[in-house]
């Protein structure tokens, strides 16, 4: 056979299969999107575990009817444009694929009314073809459907599970959210009843944020974290020995802001408690560090589920030295709870 280049939607259709996986992927692109434009509050609507129907809406900045075909082209972003952006990059996105792909493998649309604009612009897409843009009536902010994904994609659709778990997927990920940005207010439905709903309180809503995500006895087992060094920072809570876990399903890891998965840490962590929990159970944390961008590489995976440090001996170590001396304090006798 010969060599011949792709079709653009053919390519947003294979880079869809590294960036969508399931519906939880598409809520997790599509509410980072608006959390990258600046909303406050955010409503997602969903329809059979979001198979048929995923609508998210945001008062964020909202794109320009004319930026509109843009936003669904491959590789086409507002949030960087040079590879010095890359290196200091603070948005959740910045790889300009998420919408485009989505757009290929699904019912599209995207409807926006721009921070400033009087009118809004709706564009649909069909399983990667653009429609045109024409005026819609939008209250600032943006809204994307996302209906019948996979439709055009059987073999991937054959892998979607039953609602019930792939709601269980968008559920467990906006609590993931939640614990990271309780100033924003996040509601959720699910084929038409409110389903869940984190109200944004600002400043003092982390500790209630916390008792509600993970409930009051995680809440009243509670060590808080708040050091600093070495131009690392890493605040957050940790549960006391006494509420440890059958399984890993509290631990909660954010990189600048970010969720993500890292072995080196949760190794960390493991080793402060080693000395202080049974064989087998597991520790509960939400732990958030935050360094300089430009020592972590967030561009090392299409979903961003895993990042690189360029020191991670060091990271490892301030995890360990400040988790291990907490947790050797309350030995000592200090009282233990979730505040401010
Ligand atoms: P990325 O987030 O990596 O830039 P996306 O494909 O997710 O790529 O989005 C493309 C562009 O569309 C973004 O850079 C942004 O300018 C715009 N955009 C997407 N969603 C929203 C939104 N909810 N509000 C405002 N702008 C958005
Ligand atoms: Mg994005």
């Amino acid at each position: 056979m010969s060599i011949r280049q792709l079709p653009d939607t053919l390519i947003n259709q294979i880079a869809a299969g590294e960036v969508v996986e399931r519906p939880a992927s598409v809520v997790k692109e599509l509410v980072e999107n608006a959390l990258d434009a600046g909303a406050t509050r955010i409503d997602i609507d969903l329809e059979e575990g979001g198979v048929r129907l995923i609508r998210i809406r945001d008062d964020g900045g909202g794109i320009a009817a004319d930026d509109l075909p843009l936003a669904v082209a491959r590789h086409a972003t507002s949030k960087i444009a040079s590879l010095d952006d890359l290196e200091a990059v603070a948005t959740l996105g910045f790889r300009g694929e998420a919408l485009p792909s989505i757009a290929s493998v699904s019912r599209f649309a995207l409807t926006s009314r721009h921070n400033g604009e009087e009118h809004g612009a709706t564009l649909p897409v069909d399983g990667g073809r653009l429609g045109n843009v024409v005026p819609k009536a939008h209250p600032p902010g943006t809204t994307v459907e996302v209906r019948d994904l996979f439709y055009n994609v059987p073999a991937r659709r054959k892998f979607l599970r039953a609602e019930r778990t792939e709601l269980g997927h968008i559920e467990e990920w906006l609590r993931t959210l939640a614990l990271a940005r309780p100033d924003v207010e996040l509601r959720l439905s699910h084929n038409g009843k409110a389903s869940r709903r984190y109200r944004g309180d600002g400043g003092i809503a982390t500790a209630a944020r916390i008792a509600e995500t993970l409930g009051e006895e995680f809440s009243k087992q509670t060590l808080r974290i708040d050091h600093a060094a070495a131009g690392l920072s890493l605040h957050g809570w940790i549960a006391l020995p006494t509420y440890s876990r059958a399984s890993a399903d509290q631990q909660y890891l954010y990189v600048n802001g970010r969720s993500i998965r890292d072995r080196s840490i949760a190794h960390a962590v493991k080793q402060a408690y080693a000395d202080v929990l049974f064989h087998g159970r597991q520790p509960a944390y939400v732990l958030f560090l935050e360094l300089d961008p430009r020592r972590v590489d967030v561009n090392v995976h299409p979903a961003k589920h895993e990042v690189r440090f360029r020191d991670a001996r060091l990271i490892h170590d301030f995890v360990y030295r400040t988790l291990h001396d907490a947790l050797a304090q309350t030995r000592a006798g200090l009282v233990a709870g979730v505040s401010t």
